[in-house]
């Protein structure tokens, strides 16, 4: 396979991951006529209503990854803790035009980091940690609070300690023999936004509105397209300098925090379709997933064009818990439900997006709905 041959529909898009986003991947490919094979560890994972070819099998199961190369002509993933060697397996194998190096790279918060650093753009001052000592040493350069975190493995806000004075460490007991962890500084921010880019391999390069993104319990919550700040050149400028120092194939998104004196920094990357983006399905000339698509069998992308500002809110298990069947009686809400089995407390089981050309009208229409029971 040269870099400039295109997957034409009808030949099969390989996915590791099943879950929300390799489900909504899936819909965008099979609309567009191509075959789809999943591999995830659930049985009943999302994307097995929506694929050719399902294959229930844990993440690190050489012969099922061999299965789902096999099946397919082109592979990408959802799951971003592909363990490395048997991701080098595969992409020396198969067809992964999105490679290894950056997923490898962004799978450690102190090697993302460096590798943001150094490409120029800005992030929170930080350092590795490997003991409680360490995190004092820093905190005497940068001040609490500190917020220490994994560097493998987090999502969602696990597996992070906001520290923010002596006896918050004392108390914590951060397990730093069990894996590796950085320390970084807690901004008193005043804004969290992030940036969807979309590259195909022939390089073809498009980038969505900024998005407005609001937090609660480090789980996002709403997003808000585009966002209300205007610093979409700003976080440009800052993507491009990563991304002349990082390859990229597909679509990502680069979170960025926004302090009280107003200064960008870059929080950190997703290589994959992002919750911020989920928007784009119904607000723009294509979603996040078709760019994904479109960007890994090489077709050409179109200009994004958004079409109305959105409204993004996740459905965690306790809000479907109190809508309940209220879910449907919005007709201006598109709701989409990803199909999980389990439904628990913070788990993201759904969202909706409501398209309005009023904003501030709308989440105040949405805390009248949808927050008066909170
Ligand atoms: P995850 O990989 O779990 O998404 P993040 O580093 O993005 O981890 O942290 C999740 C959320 O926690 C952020 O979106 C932000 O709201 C909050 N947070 C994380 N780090 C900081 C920080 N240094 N300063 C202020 N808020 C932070
Ligand atoms: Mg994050």
């Amino acid at each position: 396979m040269t870099l400039t041959d295109r997957i034409y529909p009808d030949q099969t898009i390989g996915i590791i991951g099943g879950g929300q986003l390799g489900k909504m991947l899936a819909q965008s490919a099979l609309r567009m006529g191509y075959k789809v094979a999943v591999l995830d560890p659930s049985a009943d994972a999302p994307a097995s209503a929506t694929s050719h070819l399902f294959i229930n099998a844990a993440f690190d199961d050489e012969e099922a990854l061999k299965a789902l190369g096999d099946a397919s002509d082109v592979i990408t993933y959802e799951f971003e803790n592909i363990d490395g060697p048997l991701l080098k397996e595969m992409v020396d194998k198969y067809y992964v035009p999105q490679g290894a190096d950056t997923l490898l790279t962004l799978q450690n918060r102190e090697d993302e980091k460096d590798a943001i650093r150094n490409s120029g753009a800005k992030v929170v001052p930080f350092v590795k940690v490997t003991n409680d000592e360490d995190v004092r040493a820093f905190a005497v350069h940068e001040n609490y609070p500190v917020i220490v975190k994994t560097a493998t493995g987090g999502y969602d806000g696990k597996g992070q300690y906001l520290i923010e004075s002596e006896a918050d460490l004392e108390e914590e007991n951060i397990p730093y023999g069990d894996t590796e962890f950085i320390a970084e500084k807690y901004l008193d921010l005043e804004r969290e936004v992030s940036l969807t880019v979309a590259k195909n391999v022939s390089g073809e390069e498009i980038i969505f509105p900024l998005q407005e993104n609001l937090h609660r319990n480090q789980i996002l919550y709403r997003t808000i397209a585009p966002s209300r700040v205007d610093y979409q050149k700003a976080a440009e400028e800052e993507v491009s300098r990563i991304m002349n120092k990082l390859h990229f194939t597909g679509v990502f998104t680069v979170e960025f925090f926004i302090d009280k004196a107003g200064v960008l920094y870059v929080n950190e990357i997703a290589p994959r379709p992002h919750n911020s983006a989920h928007h784009t399905i119904e607000s723009c000339s294509i979603s996040q997933f078709d760019a994904h698509i479109l960007a890994v069998t090489n077709q050409p992308l179109p200009e994004i064009v958004q079409h109305k500002p959105a409204i993004m809110m996740n459905l965690l298990g306790q809000d479907l818990d109190r809508l309940d069947n209220d879910l449907f009686n919005h007709p201006e809400w598109h709701v989409h439900l990803y199909g999980k089995t389990g439904r628990k407390p913070e788990r993201k089981m759904g969202h909706v997006t409501l398209l309005t050309d009023d904003i501030e009208a709308a989440l105040n229409q949405l805390k009248t709905d949808f927050e008066k029971e909170q």
